[in-house]
């Protein structure tokens, strides 16, 4: 499951992330429920690699006219300094105009890759824009970024698991850890 002397320590198990994402989608649901009932869409956009267990599992919550679908950005330079560069490895397949879009996100850490995200699909002219992260570590911001949805919003240390990862090991984990590295 690990290498075997870095450490993990939990920081949120998997009760603990069920439990928040069904708040979470208690709350989306309430929000989107007057488009639900004019039945207009909403296109749930899952940010790859690491959003996509908590992509999985909330959108089995949400009701609706519902279309799925998966970009993935890469950072360049520093990634926590508002002077990277972002840009897309893949692209959305389905055209948003006048659709509701929420995206899914892991972790919001400097505001970088979201800025970036959000300022891309607004111009697109979205029915409505909004964003959904399962942790937000807002006091290492540094891009503005609004969060519409936040799991959690005190995370601190290097998060592994739930679809995180450390050079792509942890992922499949079913909770979210800590990792301390043995050197
Ligand atoms: P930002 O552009 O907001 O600085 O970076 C956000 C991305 O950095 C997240 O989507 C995630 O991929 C990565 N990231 C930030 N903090 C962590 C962390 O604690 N663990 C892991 N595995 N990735 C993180
Ligand atoms: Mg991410
Ligand atoms: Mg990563």
């Amino acid at each position: 499951m690990q290498n075997s002397k870095d450490s993990l320590s939990v920081v949120f198990s998997k009760e603990q992330i069920d439990e928040r994402i069904n708040e979470l989608a208690k709350n989306i649901n309430e929000y989107y429920r007057e488009a639900l009932k004019a039945n207009e869409q909403l296109l749930v956009v899952c940010v790859l690699r690491g959003a996509v267990l908590f992509f999985a599992d909330l959108v089995r919550h949400l009701e609706g006219n519902i279309e799925l679908d998966f970009v993935r950005i890469a950072s360049y330079g520093k990634s926590t300094s508002s002077s990277g560069h972002v840009n897309f490895i893949k692209d959305l397949e389905i055209d948003i105009q006048d659709k509701h879009v929420l995206i899914v996100e892991d972790i919001v850490d400097s505001g970088l890759s979201m800025n970036f995200l959000l300022k891309q699909l607004e111009v697109r002219n979205p029915k409505s824009l909004k964003l959904v992260a399962l942790i937000s570590k807002t006091e290492r911001r540094e891009n503005e970024v609004k969060v519409d949805f936040v799991g959690f919003d005190k995370a601190n240390g290097f998060l592994v698991g739930y679809g995180l990862d450390y050079a792509e090991k942890y992922r499949h984990l079913p909770a979210i850890y800590d990792l301390k590295l043995s050197n």
